[in-house]
C-alpha cells in the first residue's frame, strides 16, 4: 500500500484550486492556499510532500514564495512543482533555477499532471526511506548516533518549554573486549543486538529513547521524569540485561553479560542541548566503571 501524501496546492483562482483538488483528491491529501502568504503558512503548519505552485499571484508570486520556502530550514527541502500560465522557455528556466522540481504550463493535460505528481512522490517516498535508514544503527536496527542526536535536540527543547527534567544517560558493555576475545567477533555483534532489543523493551514510557552511540556504547533518554525516578528506570534496565544472563566466562563482574550505566538530570535551560550533560552523564559511567561496573551511577541533582 502506498502512503498517503499531503499536497499543497495554491492558486488564487477559486477554480484553478477546484480543478487540482478534484484531480488529486482520491489518491492524496489536499490542502489549500489562495495567496503566497497564506501558502508559506500553511507549508510550515503542515509540512506537506509536495507544493503546486501557481507562479501569477497579486502581491506575493509564486517566485517570491519559492524563495522564502528554499530559505527556510523546515521547509526547504519540500519539492515545488510550479504550475502556470507563463509558458516561455525563459520562464521554465527561471523557475527551475530557483530549485523548482518540475515545471507544468496551463492549461494542463490532468492525465498528465498526475503521472508526473506521481512520478515526484516516488522520488520523495525513496528519498524517505534512504533518510530512515541513514537513521539506524545498521548493525542492531536501533536509531544511531546521528538521529540521537536530533532527538536530544528535540527532547530538550519539549522538557525546556515544559521546565520537564530530562535525563541522559550512557551505558557501556562491561569488559566487552574480553568477551570479543573470548567468544569472538560475531558473539559479540549478536550480543550488541540482543543488549539494544532489551533496553529498547525494558523502557517503555513515550518518550524514552535508546540509540546505540557507536562501539559498544548506547545512550538513552528520559524525559519528564526526576532523577530518582530516571536512576530506578535504569536500575530495572541493568538487570533485564543481567537476567538474560548472556555467558561471559572471563569477566570478573559476574558469570555473564553485564552493563554500567552513568546518568545525570537536568531541567534545560540553554536554547539548544547542553553537551555537559552527555559529559556529565559519561562521568558518571566511569563512576560505575570504577566501583566495580554492572550498576548505575548518577550525577547529584543541582540544588535550585
Ligand atoms: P570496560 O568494562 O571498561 O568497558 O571494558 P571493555 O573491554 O568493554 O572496554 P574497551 O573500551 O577496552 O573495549 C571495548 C570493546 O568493544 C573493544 C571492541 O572490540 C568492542 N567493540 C566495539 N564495537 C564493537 C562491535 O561493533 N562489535 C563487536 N563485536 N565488538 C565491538
Ligand atoms: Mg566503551
Ligand atoms: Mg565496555
Amino acid at each position: 500500500m502506498n502512503p498517503t501524501f499531503t499536497l499543497l496546492c495554491v492558486d488564487d483562482e477559486k477554480q484553478n484550486r477546484a480543478l487540482l483538488t478534484e484531480l488529486l483528491q482520491g489518491e492524496h491529501r489536499i490542502i489549500l492556499a489562495k495567496d503566497g502568504k497564506q501558502a508559506l503558512d500553511r507549508a510550515r503548519e503542515h509540512l506537506p510532500d509536495l507544493i503546486l505552485l501557481d507562479v501569477l499571484m497579486p502581491e506575493m508570486d509564486g517566485y517570491t514564495v519559492i524563495r522564502a520556502l528554499k530559505n527556510d530550514d523546515l521547509t526547504r527541502n519540500i519539492p515545488v512543482i510550479f504550475i502556470t500560465a507563463l509558458d516561455s522557455a525563459g520562464d521554465e528556466e527561471r523557475g527551475l533555477e530557483l530549485g523548482a522540481v518540475d515545471y507544468i504550463s496551463k492549461p494542463f493535460n490532468p492525465a498528465i499532471v498526475r503521472v508526473r505528481i506521481r512520478n515526484h512522490l516516488q522520488s520523495v517516498r525513496q528519498r524517505r526511506m534512504l533518510e530512515q535508514m541513514a537513521m539506524l544503527d545498521s548493525l542492531t536496527g536501533i536509531p544511531n548516533r546521528r538521529r540521537f542526536n536530533e532527538v536530544f535536540e528535540q527532547e530538550w527543547r519539549r522538557c525546556k518549554r515544559d521546565s520537564a527534567p530530562l535525563s541522559l544517560i550512557v551505558v557501556d558493555v562491561d569488559h566487552f573486549k574480553a568477551f570479543n576475545d573470548t567468544y569472538g567477533h560475531a558473539a559479540g555483534d549478536e550480543v550488541l543486538c540482543r543488549i539494544a532489543t532489551t533496553l529498547q523493551t525494558s523502557l517503555r514510557r513515550p518518550g524514552d529513547f535508546v540509540a546505540r552511540y557507536g562501539g559498544e556504547e548506547f545512550v538513552m533518554l528520559l524525559p519528564g521524569i526526576d532523577s530518582e525516578g530516571a536512576r530506578v528506570l535504569c536500575e530495572h534496565t541493568r538487570a533485564d540485561v543481567e537476567s538474560e544472563r548472556i555467558p561471559h566466562a572471563v569477566s570478573n563482574v559476574a558469570p555473564w553479560i553485564t552493563i554500567s550505566l552513568g546518568g545525570a538530570t537536568r531541567i534545560p535551560r540553554d536554547s539548544t542541548p547542553n553537551p555537559e550533560l552527555f559529559s556529565l552523564a559519561d562521568t558518571y559511567l566511569y563512576v560505575a566503571k570504577n566501583t566495580g561496573r554492572n550498576r548505575v551511577a548518577w550525577a547529584p541533582p543541582v540544588e535550585s
